[in-house]
């Protein structure tokens, strides 16, 4: 398993060292990993004046998987766009065609009061939302701004083909085959042809997994279902722009920003594994922050594509076990628990495994 590691800035480097930590206990255990770090964001300015350098991005072509940290900070705010830190992150996305996003929420019993809606509604959640990354109206043309008829007029497209949606529909049918074989695809057909048409698409899909109960919504009654009654979600899948404000949604059900862990997968499964959360540079270099978003996308990164489930298990279960030790990072930290530090809840979750 080769692994491209790239912390980037503010805490990444922080928190991907406590996942490297994981990898290495794993591979002295038997797993076959072979990590090599690269800068990338501010850091890739800061070493080559590109925050995705050519050699960062050689290195993630060649590796099987990514993990990455978070990019950004003010001190790069001030660049022209291109040279900015996130545009690196963009670009490595488009680069390796990582056109599928995925984003579980998952409820932790013992962080169960961190959410702000009643324990009973969210004890036990577990969804897994998948979001087309590459297409939709953040990339359909035309686009612009331009006066028409004496006035400034903004316009956007909303576009998806017929093999966009079928691609990630499968992603979608084949990660609720490996859980409770649930599927909702979230879309607005009553108003938009390009909706409508994900519908029919999805539907043809489906006949390919006819263990699969298939369901749709409008992604206004969805918005809606994820704060009323979420467990009914197993997998969800939808567009880019659906998908942008449904998965903040669904990960704010769960409390913590610091928990949450993501994917985004290509066509053959090789993918790029990082934390839903950004470099917090506020708190960055203190050794104060959550690494467990960074060290369960290491979890995912061996379930999708590397296919370790055994693995993947073993790192969950020790991060629910040093949940229900008690120990807890500043953002998580409630009253009767033991405050620890990010290097500290790396070192818990070793000792867990
Ligand atoms: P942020 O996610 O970095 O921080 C938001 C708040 O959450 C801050 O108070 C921060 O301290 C806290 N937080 C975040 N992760 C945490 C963790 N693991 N443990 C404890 N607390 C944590 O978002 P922001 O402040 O809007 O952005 C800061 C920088 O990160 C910006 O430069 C932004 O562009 C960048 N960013 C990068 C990514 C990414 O790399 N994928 C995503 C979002 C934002």
């Amino acid at each position: 398993m080769k692994i491209a590691v790239l912390p980037g800035d503010g805490i990444g480097p922080e928190i991907v060292a406590q996942a490297v930590k994981v990898l290495k206990a794993l591979s002295s255990d038997g797993l076959k990993v072979e990590m090599e770090e690269a800068p990338i964001g501010g850091a890739g300015y800061d070493a080559a004046g590109d925050p995705l350098p050519e050699a960062t991005l050689k290195l993630a072509r060649e590796a099987d998987a990514v993990l990455l940290g978070a990019v950004g900070g003010p001190r790069y705010d001030t660049l022209d766009r291109p040279l900015r830190p996130e545009r690196g992150l963009l670009r490595i996305r488009k680069e390796l065609n990582l056109f599928a996003n995925l984003r579980p929420a998952l409820m932790y019993a013992e962080l169960a009061s961190a959410s702000t809606l009643k324990p009973e509604v969210v004890s036990g959640l577990d969804i897994m939302i998948v979001r087309e990354l590459t297409g939709d109206i953040y990339f359909g043309q035309p686009r612009g701004i331009e006066t028409r008829g004496g006035e400034r007029v903004g316009f956007n497209t909303m576009v998806y083909s017929e093999s966009e949606v079928r691609r990630v529909a499968e992603v979608a049918f084949g990660i609720a085959m490996k859980r409770n074989r649930k599927l909702c695809s979230v879309e607005k057909a009553n108003v938009l042809e390009c909706s409508e048409l994900w519908k029919e698409v999805v539907i043809e899909v489906s006949k390919k997994y006819p263990e699969v109960e298939l369901s749709h919504m409008y992604v206004d009654n969805a918005a809606m279902q994820l704060v009323r009654n979420p467990k009914q979600f197993d997998v969800i899948v939808t567009g880019n722009i659906f998908g942008d404000i449904l998965s903040d949604e669904a990960s704010m059900l769960t409390g913590s920003i610091g928990m949450l862990p993501s994917a985004s997968l290509d066509q053959n499964n090789k993918g790029m594994y990082e934390p839903i959360h950004g470099s917090a540079p506020d708190i960055a270099g203190k050794d104060v922050a959550n690494p467990l978003a960074t060290i369960l996308s290491v979890s995912m990164m061996l379930r999708y594509t590397f296919n370790q489930e055994a693995a993947a298990k073993r790192i969950e279960s020790a991060v629910e076990k040093v949940l229900a030790q008690g120990c807890r990072t500043a953002d998580i930290y409630t009253e009767g628990t033991r405050k620890v530090s990010c290097s500290g809840m790396g070192d818990a979750v070793v000792a867990a495994l």
